[in-house]
C-alpha cells in the first residue's frame, strides 16, 4: 500500500495515480499528515483552502 497526496488539493488517497477529486495527479512525495474534520471551523483548512474534510499532506512535490 502506497499513500499518494494530489499535486493540486493535497487530498491523501491509498494508491491512486489521479485525484478522484480534482482530477490532477497525485505523488509520493509528500510530507505532513493532516486530518480536516470540519473545514469550516479550521483555521489550517482556511490557511490551505480545504473545502472537504478529510486526510492531506502539508507539502507535496
Ligand atoms: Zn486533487
Amino acid at each position: 500500500m502506497s499513500l499518494k497526496s494530489c499535486v493540486a488539493c493535497k487530498r491523501i488517497f491509498d494508491n491512486k495515480d489521479s485525484c478522484p477529486i480534482c482530477g490532477s495527479k497525485t505523488s509520493e512525495n509528500w510530507s505532513g499528515f493532516l486530518v480536516i474534520i470540519d473545514p469550516e471551523k479550521s483555521d489550517i483548512s482556511k490557511e490551505l483552502n480545504i473545502k472537504l474534510p478529510g486526510e492531506y499532506s502539508l507539502k507535496v512535490r
